[in-house]
């Protein structure tokens, strides 16, 4: 899967370069790179924002470098999932994740400021063989859309095949059914200060076991209703 990042800061995607996704990215199952937003300004100061018509305090994304951005990215893919960042988009969870997963070409405009001009979307939106999805990692607001995207590329990595060690690992996690949560887990000692592991789990009888490990998941996605 090819992942672009589009940002003023592509320092933020440092941390790509770890763990399974930077062991992913050298076996070649994830081509990641970042594209700074400033390379695609016409004036000597590289300027992305200007002034929000209506008034009002802050300033916002001009749609002129984004175009230029999104378009070079275009010339050379002619399929992409554009999503664009915004605190307004729809929330992110593990369906969607699971649905990006299948993209060929996932390509993230990371605001700043108070966002990006929206003809931005609008745009893109009438472009053939784009798929704008606007997305919010949650009720909160971030100063940038740098993390939100880190979020979500590290969700949707670990869906493709082979990223993960142990494909097991996948089948059994929480939110793979909507509001699912897993049971909980444990490892040596099975006295750790005062608190000791659940017995069925020493027992050695997966059938006990088994149906532990349903009722605790139960409990868990019951609590976080
Ligand atoms: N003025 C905007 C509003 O109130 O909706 C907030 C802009 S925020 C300071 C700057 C950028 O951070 C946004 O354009 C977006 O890219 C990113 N961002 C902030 N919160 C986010 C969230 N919860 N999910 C996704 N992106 C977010």
């Amino acid at each position: 899967m090819k992942v672009t990042a589009i940002s003023v800061f592509p320092e933020y995607f440092s941390p790509l370069e770890l763990s399974l996704i930077g062991k992913a990215r050298t076996q070649s199952l994830i081509d990641f790179r970042s594209i700074n937003l400033r390379d695609y300004t016409a004036d000597n100061h590289h300027s992305v924002d200007g002034t929000p018509y209506g008034g009002g305090a802050g300033m916002v994304m001009m749609a002129e470098p984004w175009g230029k951005a999104i378009d070079s990215i275009l010339e050379k893919d002619e399929e992409i999932d554009l999503i664009i960042l915004s605190p307004a988009g729809s929330k992110f969870n593990q369906r969607r994740a699971e649905q990006l997963s299948r993209a060929s070409h996932l390509v993230f405009a990371c605001g700043r400021y108070e966002g990006i001009d929206a003809r931005v979307g609008d745009y893109y939106r009438g472009v053939k063989g784009v798929r704008v999805h606007e997305i919010s990692i949650g009720d909160y607001v971030l100063n940038g859309g740098e993390v939100a995207a880190l979020v979500i590329i590290e969700a949707v990595s670990r869906l493709i095949p082979g990223v993960i060690g142990n494909p097991a690992s996948l089948d059994e996690e929480s939110h793979n059914e909507v509001g699912a949560l897993e049971y909980p887990t444990f490892t040596k000692p099975a006295k750790w200060r005062d608190l000791d592991v659940p017995e069925v789990l020493l027992s050695g009888n997966h059938g006990q076991i088994k149906k532990w490990r349903q009722e605790e998941a139960k409990r868990r996605s019951n609590l976080s209703q």
